[in-house]
């Protein structure tokens, strides 16, 4: 090693030892640009400044990032899509282990797996499956990471015809805390396997998962019906009534949101508070015209829904959720959707403090209860509907936003019951977690966390204290 591999940066920190042995890009402040663009997260409320940001580009590189923590006692961030809403793929002064550069995708369609590294985003998971007219439980915008959504869970369309993202976790690769690389599958270290079904990036990096595939698409029928907002209180009824009894091949829920400044959208309506209903079908696109026909029977303002792609709905979200902006979530999970919920999510989206924020009510049920309970570390399996608020905006006093977004969980708290996975949430305390996992679970994960990292050299993430 030469003496400039052993001298501190500006902050002191020693990087040499760390980029003598490391396939992918070591990046410190002295780097500028490449540092300022590889440091940024989706929730621009996280704006922070890790000490070293490392791009991994193998399991050999966070091996090698990992033992340099251990080394130099910096905490450390772990990333794959860095989506996390509560800022934890992200640090201030630790490292940043960046997995974005892991990208390889290898599907085997007539095993209906598909083997896929860390750094991969869902846009380009879906791309590479449905070229076999494949799919998993993927995340609803084309940006989030495969690896933090479905270790925290793994929320999509496709939930109720075939589970969530971690139901689908068949293995995977994991580097642990000591820095060696283990395999999590039923075989192999079942318990692993379990508590990352849900259990988040507490027990180790995967470096590979290996996902269960399903037949879906190309062509699909579904979209977008919108009203505006003083017809919520029928829409909702509408189509919550539709959706209970609709069969598990359809998915859908209503955003209570600001229509957008789009040419589908008459000019009167642009900017005014809406009611959208989303709902797609999965399986042969005319079933799904006459499946989806209900919705319909009440006159949408807009009707963006007909014959249309997997990739497409995929996508349907992605205009409306563009990175950089401020974002404070709450999310639960609900039993049922009275309509006296109805009346209070109508009160509570009124309340909105930005034309960016968005409530939504969302259809669970299906594949996803069929799930027990304790089999994997996710829970609230009998959760019928679930309510996400989405607090988003650029500018101004972030008190207000976060206000309105708590005081809406609080006001619609009566209805809910515990289980909600922690990815859709800021503020995330310990009783939060507890809460979650109730308590037996909770126990079998502070087990786990301590055999598998009893120092919690993982803690940033929805945090399991090694058990004592
Ligand atoms: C705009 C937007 C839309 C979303 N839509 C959905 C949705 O439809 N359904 C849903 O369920 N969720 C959704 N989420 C929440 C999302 O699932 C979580 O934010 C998730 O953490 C994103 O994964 P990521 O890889 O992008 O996260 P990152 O921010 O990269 O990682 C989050 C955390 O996951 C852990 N982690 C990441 N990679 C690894 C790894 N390889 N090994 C171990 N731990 C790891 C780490 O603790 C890390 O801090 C959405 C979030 C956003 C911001």
């Amino acid at each position: 090693m030469n003496e400039q591999t052993l001298s501190p940066n500006r902050s002191g920190l020693v990087v040499g030892p760390l980029r003598a042995d490391f396939g992918g890009q070591v990046l410190t402040a002295e780097d500028g640009e490449a540092y300022n663009g590889a440091r940024m997260a989706f929730n621009a409320m996280f704006d922070r400044r890790p000490a070293v940001i490392a791009r991994a580009t193998c399991t050999a590189d966070v091996v090698h990032a990992l033992g340099f923590a251990r080394a130099t006692g910096l905490p450390v961030a772990v990333r794959g899509g860095g989506h996390s809403v509560a800022g934890y793929s992200t640090i201030e002064g630790g490292l940043l282990l960046d997995l974005g550069p892991m990208k390889a995708i290898d599907v085997d369609p007539e095993a209906r797996l598909v083997r896929v590294q860390p750094g991969v985003v869902w846009g380009e998971l879906d791309r590479a499956t449905q070229q076999h007219g494949l799919a998993t439980t993927g995340g609803r915008m084309t940006t989030t990471g495969v690896a933090g959504f479905t270790l925290g869970s793994g929320s999509g369309w496709l939930e109720r015809l075939y589970g969530s993202a971690c139901d689908n976790l068949l293995s995977a690769e994991v580097v642990t805390a000591a820095g060696t690389v283990v395999t999590a599958s039923e075989s192999e270290n079942p318990d692993l396997l379990w508590g990352l079904r849900g259990g988040g990036g507490n027990f180790g990096i995967v470096t590979e998962f290996t996902l269960r595939l399903h037949p879906v698409g190309p062509g699909a029928y579904g979209g977008l019906l919108m009203y505006p907002r003083s017809q919520a209180p029928e829409v909702l009824r509408h189509v919550r009534d539709f959706l209970q009894s609709a069969p598990r091949e359809v998915c859908g829920g209503v955003l209570c949101m600001f229509a957008p400044p789009a040419p589908f959208v008459p000019p009167a309506l642009q900017g005014a508070p809406i009611v959208t209903v989303l709902a797609a079908y999965w399986g042969d696109v005319e079933t799904g015209a006459d499946a989806l026909a209900p919705l319909k029977r009440l006159p949408p303002a807009v009707d963006l829904m007909g014959p249309t792609t997997y990739l497409d709905i995929q996508a349907i979200t992605d205009p409306g959720n563009p990175p950089g902006r401020r974002n404070y979530w709450r999310s639960e999970l609900l039993p049922d959707a009275p309509d006296e919920l109805l009346d209070a999510f109508i009160a509570c989206a009124a309340e909105a403090t930005s034309p960016a924020s968005t409530l939504i009510l969302g259809r669970l049920g299906g594949a996803f209860g069929d799930v027990p309970e304790d089999a994997t570390a996710l829970g609230g399996r009998a959760a019928q509907w679930l309510f996400h608020c989405y607090a988003v905006w650029t500018k101004g006093d972030d008190r207000r936003h976060i206000a309105w977004a708590r005081a809406t969980e609080e006001a619609l708290l009566p209805w809910t019951m515990t289980g909600m996975a922690l990815n859709f949430m800021n503020d995330i305390d310990d009783t939060r977690v507890r809460a979650t996992f109730g308590p037996e679970k909770y126990q079998r994960l502070r087990d786990l966390k301590r055999r598998w990292d009893p120092d919690n050299v993982f803690a940033m993430n929805q945090n399991i204290p090694p058990g004592s």
